[in-house]
């Protein structure tokens, strides 16, 4: 089938606090054609809506599709015809709950990305960094203290998370690869992380030279740097060298919230994979360590929501989940919802994060011209967000690009 009227529809997509008044929305060919009080043009199936609610289908930009083990470093050990398999089953996921595209910010290649778009797995649209790039004893870096045998630099495993890459020739290498090899921008680890082994929270990631390489790289191909950073001066010096997607930002401050702002930079805040790891992270084999460094940034995250919301700053939607505890990847909406009005919440997940995945027009709205990714709710999200969560329970409809992925009895 390729014609789909939804009748009496009416539409949250974030831009308002009530869903609008019942509407006709025409699909054909995978597009949103039509919107409007009064459809006149036919359609090889009706679907009535009413008493429904109507949304864009929901964005990701912080997710990694490829972490199919808690443990990060032994993701990296898996044969790829393994992480290929149970990735897919992850991104099924994803589908399922309602997310019909999400940005992949370290892991997923150009063969995951292909096999997408050919259809070969259920899956969300993917957007993708390659690899993220990290300095030795970064982010990226799983070799403990007493592994001194050098990195990888060339073939990277599936389910390794990132590369590494040092002074400024190699990170410019670095970026031009991923590039090349089908980034859609560039990925970095700008600060220490709580997966890795030897990066306190506070150390930053790469000097402002390699910063500036990165940037550099990344624009002349006409895209943009997201990082991975916790702390406000991390913070502060990425956006001043010019990184436009600021990944957690958990322990950010007024100031430099405003600065960010003012230079157009976009968060994404993941505050649901710290409820997440702080509460199930030991049981699924992450690290005992990296559990401990969790804390110093899961409290400070809930804070940030008000001081990024108050500074101006745009938070796109992001959930950075591992493993088994991607099932929590809807929760984000309700945590936020604690913070932020509900309108604010959804609008990360639809126009937000549309912009931030530079397909402004094309996903996150209900308009012509756009993709068909719909999802139908039962009940209305911005009363409660939490008909979003619960792995699509109350998502009777789902639609990715004009076919129906799921559907159930609208009655
Ligand atoms: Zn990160
Ligand atoms: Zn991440």
């Amino acid at each position: 089938m390729s014609s789909y009227l939804f009748k009496n529809a009416r539409i949250v997509d974030g831009s308002a606090t009530e869903p609008t008044e019942p509407m006709q929305v025409l699909v054909e060919h995978g597009h949103i054609r039509e919107v409007s009080r009064e459809v006149t043009a036919s359609a090889e199936e009706i679907i009535d809506l009413s008493g429904k609610v109507l949304m864009p289908g929901l964005i990701d930009c912080h997710v990694h599709t490829i972490a199919v083990l808690a443990s990060l470093a032994r993701n990296a050990e898996l044969p790829d015809s393994l992480v290929t398999a149970r990735a897919s089953l992850v991104m099924r996921g994803m589908l399922m709950r309602g997310f019909t595209t999400v940005r992949d910010v370290g892991g997923a290649d150009i063969g995951l990305k292909r096999s997408v778009e050919e259809g070969i797995f259920l899956a969300p649209r993917l957007i993708i960094s390659g690899k993220a790039l990290s300095q030795t004893g970064g982010h990226c870096d799983f070799r403990g203290r007493y592994d001194t045998r050098p990195p990888i630099r060339s073939g990277f495993p599936l389910g390794a998370l990132g590369r590494l890459c040092d002074g400024v020739p190699e990170v410019r290498r670095a970026a031009r690869e991923e590039i090349k090899g089908g980034a859609d921008f560039v990925k970095i680890m700008a600060s220490g992380g709580a997966g890795s082994p030897t990066d306190p929270i506070h150390f930053f990631g790469f000097s402002r030279e390699e910063l500036s390489a990165i940037v550099e790289e990344a624009q002349s191909a006409g895209t943009y740097v997201s990082a991975h950073l916790y702390t406000d001066p991390a913070i502060r010096r990425c956006v001043e060298a010019g990184v436009h997607s600021l990944e957690h930002c958990n322990l950010i401050e007024p100031e430099t919230a405003r600065f960010a702002a003012s230079q157009g930079a976009v968060a994404v805040p993941t505050l649901v994979t710290y409820e997440a790891l702080a509460k199930e992270g030991a049981g699924y084999g992450y690290p005992a360590e990296a559990v401990a460094k969790v804390e110093d940034v899961r409290v400070a995250g809930m804070k940030s929501l008000a001081i990024m919301k108050e500074a101006g700053l745009p938070m796109a939607y992001g959930s950075d989940l591992l493993a088994e505890m991607h099932r929590h990847q809807s929760e984000e909406f309700v945590i936020r919802g604690r913070v932020l009005p509900a309108h604010e919440v959804i609008a990360s997940a639809t126009s937000v994060a549309a912009k931030l995945c530079r397909l402004e027009g094309k996903i996150g709205t209900i308009a012509p011209g756009a993709f068909a990714d719909l999802i139908v709710v039962d009940g209305n999200p911005l009363d409660d967000l939490s008909l979003l969560t619960h792995q699509g329970r109350h998502m009777p409809l789902i639609m990715r690009e004009g076919v129906i992925v799921k559907r159930e009895s609208l009655n």
